[in-house]
């Protein structure tokens, strides 16, 4: 039986993968790399990092770097786990099982999607879910944040750094009214519209709005927010917050003694950086819980 399983290869689940089994923990990791947040990316803001890095690569670089720390990788998704007191069972989606005495929970989030025409042929091509990730690259450009609450006052304030118009497309804002101000303060323009479509061929061109004029633009930033995937965590006694994250202490242990979690699935900020460094804290410690090890950070 493994010591540790992973679920998740994604940055936190590959890094959490790295640490166990360089401490020589019997490690293994359930997950696709291509459903990560960070599969097709284009990443700058990552430390060490000189220009833009692809992200599929950083993926794949990490998931041979775990394998060659003695970690074993399964590529399939875990649809059910169960706890029977002793030691934790995942079943997979062709019916395989793992079992293995701690767990590290590392499924990400999924980002809301509008459903509109021209969202997934446009995604990658103007089309961003993440204006902290994907400001840089339209520096003097025109674009558009789409959504209502507090991530999308906060993205449309962050794009008027960069873009040379901003427009804040909300047809009934729910960020407070400090974060509304500072957004128009800094010269986003908000519109009240129902988004309709994105148009362009090969790259954005325009939003159009079934009640309002339709407007150019060379980027949108869809911020509807996200919902965490953290079902499995309620078949093995983990209740998650009301918006699915999961909450851990700072050694990212959950309630549940030998269940820990990391990543994009605990909450904000969702970034590789406290993907990977929350990675590492439940590898390094579910490592030392495995072995009976005390007081580890
Ligand atoms: C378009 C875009 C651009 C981004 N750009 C940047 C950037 O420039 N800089 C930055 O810091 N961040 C960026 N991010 C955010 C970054 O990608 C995420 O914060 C990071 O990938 C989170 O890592 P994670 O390991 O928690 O989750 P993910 O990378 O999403 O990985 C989750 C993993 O869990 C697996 N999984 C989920 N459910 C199951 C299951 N039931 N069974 C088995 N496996 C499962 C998935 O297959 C995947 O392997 C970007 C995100 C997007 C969407």
């Amino acid at each position: 039986m493994p010591d540790i399983m992973i679920i998740g290869t994604g940055p936190a689940g590959l890094q959490a993968a790295i640490h166990a089994a360089r401490a020589k923990a019997a490690t293994v990791m359930i997950g696709k790399l291509r459903n990560s947040a960070m599969y097709g990316t284009k990443v700058e803001n990552y430390f060490g990092i000189k220009g833009e890095a692809d992200g599929t690569g950083m993926l794949s670089a990490g998931l041979a770097q775990a394998m060659s720390s003695g970690a074993e990788h399964t590529d399939e998704n875990v649809i059910s786990m169960e706890y029977d007191g002793g030691s934790f069972k995942a079943t997979t989606e062709n019916g395989n099982t793992v079992t293995a005495k701690a767990v590290i929970l590392a499924p990400g989030i999924s980002r809301m999607k509008l459903n509109i025409p021209g969202e997934k042929e446009l995604f990658g091509k103007g089309v961003s879910y993440c204006a902290a990730c994907d400001c840089n690259f339209y520096k003097g450009k025109r674009i558009a944040v789409i959504g209502d609450e507090s991530e999308a006052a906060a993205s449309a304030e962050l794009m008027t750094s960069y873009a040379s118009k901003v427009f804040w497309v909300t047809k009934d804002a729910k960020a407070s009214d400090m974060m509304i101000r500072k957004a128009k303060d800094a010269g986003a323009v908000m519109i009240d519209g129902k988004v309709s479509g994105i148009t362009g061929k090969d790259r954005v061109t325009g939003l159009t709005f079934s009640d309002a004029p339709a407007i150019e633009l060379d980027g949108v930033f869809i911020e509807l927010g996200a919902r965490s995937s953290s079902d499995l965590a309620m078949d093995i006694g983990i209740m998650p917050n009301t918006d699915g994250t999961i909450k851990v202490n700072e050694r990212c242990e959950t309630s549940v003694k030998g269940v820990y979690a990391c990543g994009d699935v605990t909450g904000r900020p969702w970034q590789i950086a406290k993907a990977v460094g929350q990675g590492a804290t439940a590898g390094i410690n579910a490592a030392a819980y495995v072995k009976g090890e005390k007081n580890v950070r």
